[in-house]
């Protein structure tokens, strides 16, 4: 205030002074309160304008529960178009935010404990009801008084974090209880965090790894440039993925199936590296299992047929690029199916386990031994630089065998026929470089046991022929294209026809009349000489009941036992049934067996034999001579005859060592009380011989070929007197 102010006290005005000072000061004073009211009215806006445009929702509310004053932000968090409408519409803010009363009271009661509730967190509905999460600030406000008269807060829309957070949680959930062991390391491959199925598969305990690499897992199996390998693969694609051997703490090792994916930050830096895997031990097992079960032979180990196949075919492709050269060696065993037959199944396996152990023993490593099946095996011989140094090997294969196999109580001696083909000389692909093993194989096995062969271009077209042949052996049943002929049998004192020996023939279709040396080991191969066989025993049994029925009743009608009817099928009651059929007397029936398949397995031989003799029909000792009987077996055994072989009949009269067996089967016969006959008696010479040295009975074309049933009815049956 100024010193001439008219109210300053050094002066007393008049009243018309009075009045007008009064009026300028009124006049002063307005002016001050407009602009006082216009400053307000400045803030009032301004904090209106922070209010309204606050991010987070403001708003204020009675305790019964209706909004008094809300911002925008109130609106947009509960869905609302406007914050008018919030505060007219919501007038429950328990049931029309929280959907949920007590969840509002609860805040209510908190409130009036504490007098304000922080970070308060709930699960609200818009209005279209789509749900958010909200964390609210809420402070009570009282009257002058110091009553609750509403409340204040101050609300935020969470839900992005809440979601962020549920995400992580679930994450670390997967984390920790996945089944997949995962490691995080950081930039230096120290190991920062693992799950529980890191320590259920590793063994190691996370306060065991942390701050460690890996390489503690390390089996040690890897070489370096396997794992440098792997880091710049990371490097180039950012993850790697493949199998690892590792060890467990327990020393143990396992194989697993591991991803390692490299983690980067928004700028692309590597900041980590996930490894994640799983361990695929068992797995690798069963796959170890199907693979042996496909690829290998259970009984012996050996590669099976399959195996063999594509070890061939790799070799084949290797020897075309390197122009080598490569031998297939195919082995089939003589006599196995006899051991199989007369001992049964488990001893031929275990005679095949050892076949097979050999065969590895004198083979080298870089040759592939196989078993096709049966009692086949294969052989391949890489890169051979002369047909000699096969030979060396196919040696050793036969050699191998030379010394008996024993089995149990038994001891067995097996050969082995084989047969050997060569690429690229026999052939150019495996297919046929088997098959042409296999047919010089079967070229051996025709030359008698025991034998090696070659493959030769003939061979071929033989195998091929074969097939063919067995195929028309089979039909030849069916459509009876067999025919018996009788090879009659004579004493040589009286000329009296005593026998006839019954002879298979084939009327072949196309080839003419076949005899057995052309079908009969491949009737025995294939198994169908059984059938054959019942054949020529039932038509020789009719055919002998009508000779006995015109007046032969002691005519003796031999027939010939095949090896393989002797020791598989039904003898004794197919015998019986021919018998019976017939109705030709057993005695008037000899069965004609080799001395070798009677040696073969001496005590079931006498056994069949007993039966067989109990049953009334004779047996003779066919070929007698050749194999090597052993004098204490022939002894037991049950025959009636010897038959003395044709080879020691032809040289007689030049041949000093043939007479002397002559005339020592003829001894041991007479010993024994067995009859003894000779055959293939083709001059009177031999014929005069054989009787001074005592054989009185014989068969022979001096006397006659065998012929037709009908031409030997005619020569010898009708007429019979005025023969030999
Ligand atoms: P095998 O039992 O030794 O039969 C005698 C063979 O010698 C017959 O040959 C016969 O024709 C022949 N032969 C007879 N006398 C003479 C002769 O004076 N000189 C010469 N050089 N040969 C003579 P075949 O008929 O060819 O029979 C050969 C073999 O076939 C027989 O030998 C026998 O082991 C077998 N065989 C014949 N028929 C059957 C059959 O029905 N079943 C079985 N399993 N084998 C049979
Ligand atoms: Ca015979
Ligand atoms: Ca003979």
């Amino acid at each position: 205030m100024s010193s001439d102010n008219p109210l300053s006290p050094s002066r007393t005005l008049s009243s018309e002074e009075l009045i007008e000072v009064l009026q300028e000061e009124l006049q002063e004073t307005n002016q001050g309160l407009l602009a006082l009211a216009l400053e307000l009215e400045n803030a009032r806006d301004h904090y209106q304008g922070i209010f309204d445009n606050a991010f987070d929702g403001i708003y204020q509310a009675t305790l019964d529960g209706s909004y008094t004053m809300v911002n925008h932000s109130v609106a947009r968090i509960l869905g609302l178009e406007s914050s008018r409408m919030v505060v007219e519409e919501i007038n429950n803010i328990g049931r029309d935010v929280y959907g949920d009363e007590a969840r509002y009271n609860f805040l209510l009661k908190e409130l009036q404990v504490h007098g304000f509730v922080l970070d308060f967190k709930s699960r609200i509905e818009q209005r279209d009801g789509s749900p958010r999460w909200i964390s609210e600030n809420v402070r009570l406000l009282t009257d002058e008084a110091g009553n609750p008269s509403g409340f204040q807060g101050v609300m935020r829309d969470i839900t992005g974090e809440r979601e962020a957070e549920d995400q992580l949680r679930l994450m670390s959930k997967v984390f920790q209880h996945g089944i997949e062991g995962i490691l995080i390391t950081d930039t230096q491959n120290r190991i920062l965090q693992v799950n529980h199925a890191f320590t259920y598969i590793t063994g190691y305990q996370p306060e065991e790894v942390l701050g460690k690499t890996p390489a503690i897992l390390s089996a040690g199996y890897h070489e370096s440039d396997f794992y440098t390998e792997m880091w710049k693969t990371i490097a180039s694609k950012g993850y790697w993925q493949g199998e690892v051997l590792d060890r467990r703490k327990s020393g143990e090792l396992y194989t697993e199936a591991l991803t390692i994916t490299e983690v980067r930050n928004s700028d692309g830096e590597v900041t980590n590296y996930i490894g994640i895997f799983t361990d695929i031990s068992d797995r690798k097992a069963t796959e170890l299992q199907m693979h042996r079960l496909a690829y290998y032979d259970l009984l012996t180990d050996l590669p099976n047929r399959r195996m063999f196949h594509d070890r061939m075919e790799q070799e084949l492709h290797r020897a075309r690029r390197e122009n080598r050269s490569c031998g297939v060696i195919f082995i089939d065993l003589d006599n196995f199916k006899f051991i199989n037959d007369s001992y049964g199944h488990r001893t031929g396996d275990d005679v095949l386990k050892v076949v097979a152990e050999r065969f590895q023993e004198v083979l080298r490593e870089s040759d592939t031994v196989a078993r096709l099946g049966g009692d086949e095996f294969t052989v391949l011989v890489p890169d051979i630089t002369s047909l000699r140094s096969l030979d060396i090997t196919t040696g050793r294969l036969s050699d191998c065998l030379k010394s008996p196999i024993s089995v149990g109580e038994h001891e067995f001696v097996i050969g082995a026929s084989i047969g050997l083909s060569v690429f690229p000389d026999d052939a150019e692909d495996g297919e046929t470089l088997l098959k042409n093993a296999d047919a010089a194989m079967y070229r051996a096995k025709s030359q008698g046991r025991g034998n090696i062969e070659y493959f030769t271009p003939e061979l071929n077209i033989h195998a091929r022929e074969r097939v063919e042949f067995e195929m028309s052996l089979r039909y030849a049943i069916e459509r009876t294209e067999f025919i018996v002929h009788y090879q009659p049998q004579f004493d040589l004192q009286s000329g009296e026809l005593i026998g006839a020996e019954a002879l298979v023939r084939w009327n072949h279709p196309v080839n003419g009349l076949l005899y057995p040396d052309r079908f009969i080991a491949i009737a025995e191969e294939s198994g169908l000489i059984d059938r054959i066989g019942n054949w020529v025993l039932e038509e020789s049994c009719r055919q002998g009941r009508e000779w006995h029925d015109q007046g032969m009743e002691h005519l003796m009608v031999g027939v010939n036992i095949s090896p393989r009817q002797f020791a598989t099928g039904d003898l004794l009651n197919t015998v019986r049934d021919a018998l019976r059929r017939s109705g030709l007397q057993p005695q008037n029936l000899e069965l004609e067996i080799t001395e070798s398949v009677m040696m073969e397995n001496p005590v079931q031989a006498t056994e069949v034999l007993c039966q067989l003799r109990e049953l009334g029909v004779c047996v003779s000792i066919d070929d007698f001579g050749t194999g090597f009987s052993s004098l204490s077996y022939l002894k037991r055994l049950p025959v009636t005859r010897l038959k003395i072989d044709r080879q020691f009949v032809c040289e007689l009269n030049t041949d000093h060592e043939d007479r002397a067996i002559v005339a020592s089967v003829v001894d041991l016969a007479r010993h024994l009380g067995l009859g003894v006959i000779a055959e293939g008696v083709e001059t009177e010479e031999q014929s005069d011989l054989l009787q001074q040295l005592g054989c009185f009975e014989a068969q022979g074309y001096l006397f006659s070929k065998p012929i037709t049933s009908r031409e030997f009815g005619e020569r010898f049956i009708d007429s019979h007197s005025e023969t030999a």
